[in-house]
């Protein structure tokens, strides 16, 4: 806990969307709950982040650079805010990719693994310690419901939230008789970077090897599917917010 008896929460990837959303609504809680670190792999990328927050900033907010693919900055950034123990963990930082696996890379691949996978372990392995000794405390992961289901041409993505996925439950229970809790979150599509970047890596999309009939899938069924799910039932980040804060309270 911090001084006042805040709660001390700890964000990834707070430079955008969701996880930018859920530091400032978290920062800004009526009730002053909430002592939010929030952090971000560049520090150059605050603006956004220090702007939202406003008078929060500097009083329930705090910034702290961390990038989660780092074992180094991982250790960094959790030493720096040892003293006051963290409460609560929000593992929101995630990387996307779209396109056949026969044009990607395994080093792309690696990639988002790097991130969406190692990079929720690694801060988990580094929280463990202290939340255990204190018997306390609250881990929030951000899945997607691409963690439940597989969908074409996002096999990448989502075996790495598969993954996450796996990894969460078991270790929830390894957690619970420390009375740590373990949370996942599974959002549908959320309008943030992640779609810009989602409609730019299709336009650029190459088909090397994939069969026709997958293709066709792809642009005529999937395609046009999903932008009609997107624009009918695309979530705001301010919803993931109000539901992360539902998920800690
Ligand atoms: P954004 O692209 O807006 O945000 C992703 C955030 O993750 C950015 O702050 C980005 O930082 C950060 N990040 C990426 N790599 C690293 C890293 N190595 N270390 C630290 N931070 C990193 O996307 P969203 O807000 O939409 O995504 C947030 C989470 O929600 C992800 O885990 C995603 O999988 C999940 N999600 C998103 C959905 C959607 O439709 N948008 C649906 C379901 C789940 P930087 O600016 O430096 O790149």
């Amino acid at each position: 806990m911090a001084n006042g008896g805040q709660k001390v929460v700890l964000i990834t990837g707070c430079s955008s969307g969701i996880g930018l959303r859920i530091a400032v609504t978290l920062a800004k809680d009526e009730k002053k709950r909430y002592h939010v670190i929030a952090t971000m792999r560049d520090l150059k990328k605050k603006d956004k982040l220090v702007e939202a927050a406003g008078e929060a900033y500097g009083k329930t907010l705090m910034l702290l650079p961390l990038d989660v693919c780092s074992d180094e900055s991982v250790k960094q950034c959790i030493d720096n805010v040892k003293d006051r123990h963290i409460d609560i963990l929000i593992n929101n930082a995630g990387v996307g990719l779209l396109g056949p696996v026969e044009s990607i890379s395994i080093e792309e691949m690696k990639r988002v693994f790097e991130t969406n996978f190692f990079g929720v372990v690694r801060m988990i392995k580094e929280v463990m310690p202290d939340m255990k000794k204190r018997r306390s405390g609250h881990i929030v992961v951000m899945s997607s419901v691409m963690g439940l289901q597989g969908v074409v041409f996002n096999d990448v993505y989502t075996a790495s939230k598969f993954a996450m996925e796996g990894f969460c439950e078991s270790m929830a229970v390894q957690l619970m008789k420390f009375n740590i809790r373990l949370s996942m979150i599974e959002p549908g599509p959320v309008h943030t970077e992640f779609e810009t970047k989602m409609m730019e890596d299709v336009a650029k999309m190459e088909y090397p090897g994939v069969d026709a009939d997958t293709i066709r899938y792809f642009k005529d069924v999937y395609l046009p599917s999903s932008i009609d799910i997107f624009e009918a039932m695309g979530q705001t980040p301010e919803d993931i917010a109000k539901c992360t804060k539902k998920v800690i309270e």
